[in-house]
């Protein structure tokens, strides 16, 4: 039976309620928006009122919402063949994975697919550990991996707290932070140089023999959308190369194109053991992530097998869809879009924004991924909401937003304006007269 026609809203909302179990919220107190449909860069309620999306629906539809190309490749699969099992081959598996091998730095020339990417983090650790014969695995403090068992150990951010195992052999370190540096340092350079000798020491107490890998998101997203200082992931893949550490970049958020290249790493000219993706891969039109595998860590599994895998890993549907995105993406520039808006449209707009609001502590990010920090204090940096909470002016400011017609995402006392690659300057505009117009009502929580 298809899906009921749409009504006005209300018996989706009240099934909702009563059968649907969300996400990372206690349940009593929730009231979401029912999206009917989407478009392009805008969704649309149940009331047919539409949405600026500057969301990208958890940083997920780089391509923008329902791309003709991939919904089209879906539905070709669809009638060609659904589903088959992992130990088969398949055109739009393999097509996925040239695409993707094509596109990360060289000789990370395989791809291992998963569902989403808390499987990919989990995997990658997995490769990392029968590679090294080692089990510790290092990750920084203000970081996202996932809500999965090893990933949400790994994870920094205070959503690992209540779901803290103490997995045997996880440790975290500071990473370069320079708006709230935990090394007291004066500048760029000087952030560099003390966090990466504190990752050293890290190693060294932790005794390198033991350590199998090190989990960096390129540029940190959930945890706040730090691009890291000019040098450090240089200096983190050397410091691995001199230990025998396998260097996993998490490119779950940063990758297909969110930073202005197909990879974060691309800025940075590094080239990492393993690369967790997913989201962007095909704007998760149908659930799809993965590991690339540099050729030296493919060849550990040569001869001794692997010992996982998962019943969906390189599912056609998914996979049609990655190769229908990849395609467009680089038919249509989209990639070379998100450098160009962040460039010229967000970054400039957004330090526009700073100097009007006293509420804006600090502006940063590239492409189409920027955090604002907003502080009641600008001189003390007291943030606006407390770690891993929120506050009544930070829910004002999304629902300000949303009635001007703007959906917004926040993370504790940070706006992350995130929207998709294909954003145009002018609705990337439209999108920034939104937000300052509601900002004037936070600016009454500043000092
Ligand atoms: N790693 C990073 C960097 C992420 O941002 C996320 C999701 N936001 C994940 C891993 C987990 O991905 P998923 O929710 O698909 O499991």
């Amino acid at each position: 039976m298809p899906v009921p026609a749409a009504d006005d809203g209300r018996r989706t909302y009240e099934l909702d309620r009563a059968h649907v179990f969300h996400s990372w919220s206690a349940q009593a107190a929730l009231d979401p928006m029912v999206i009917s449909k989407a478009q392009g860069d805008h969704v649309w309620d149940a009331d047919g009122n539409r949405y600026l999306d500057f969301t990208s629906q958890l940083v997920n539809t780089n391509i923008g919402h329902q791309h003709p190309a991939v919904v089209q490749a879906i539905r070709d699969q669809a009638e060609e063949l659904c589903t088959i099992a992992p130990s088969h081959a398949n055109r739009a598996r393999s097509e996925a994975a040239r695409l993707i091998a094509e596109r990360t730095p060289e000789g990370l020339d395989r791809v291992f697919f998963t569902n989403g990417g808390a499987e990919a983090v989990e995997n990658a650790v997995r490769m990392a550990r029968l590679h090294t014969g080692r089990h510790k695995v290092l990750s920084r403090y203000r970081s996202y991996h996932g809500s999965t068992s090893t990933a949400i150990n790994l994870t920094g951010d205070p959503r690992r707290w209540p779901n803290d195992t103490g997995t045997a052999g996880v440790v975290h370190f500071f990473g370069p932070f320079r708006y709230r540096s935990p090394f007291y340092s004066d500048s760029e350079e000087q952030e560099c140089e003390r966090a990466l000798a504190h990752l050293e020491q890290t190693i060294a107490f932790e005794g390198p023999a033991t350590i199998a890998a090190i989990v960096l998101e390129t540029v940190p997203g959930t945890a706040g959308i730090m691009p890291p200082p000019p040098g450090y992931l240089q200096g983190v893949r050397e410091i691995c190369d001199r230990h025998g550490i396998v260097y996993i970049a998490d490119e779950v958020m940063s990758g297909f194109g969110r930073t202005g290249h197909w990879f974060a790493v691309d800025h940075y000219g590094v080239r990492p053991d393993l690369i967790t993706f997913a989201k962007g891969v095909n704007s998760g039109y149908v659930p799809l992530g993965g590991v690339a595998i540099s050729d030296e860590i493919a060849r550990t599994f040569d001869e001794r097998p692997y010992p996982g895998g998962l019943t969906y890993s390189g599912h056609p549907l998914a996979c049609a869809a990655a190769v229908g995105a990849i395609t467009a993406m680089r038919d249509d520039g989209i990639v070379a879009n998100a450098a160009e808006i962040g460039a010229t449209v967000l970054g400039p707009g957004l330090r526009a924004l700073a100097e009007r609001h006293p509420v804006i502590g600090d502006v940063r990010g590239l492409g189409v991924f920027w955090a604002l920090e907003l502080v009641s204090d600008r001189a003390a940096k007291t943030p606006l909401a407390p770690y891993g909470g929120t506050s009544a002016a930070m829910r004002e400011l999304t629902a300000d937003c949303a009635k001007a017609g703007l959906l917004l995402a926040t993370t504790y006392h940070r706006v992350h304006v995130v929207p998709a690659c294909t954003i145009t300057a002018d609705l990337a505009r439209e999108g920034l007269a939104i937000l300052d117009a509601a900002l004037e009502r936070t600016d009454a929580h500043a000092a």
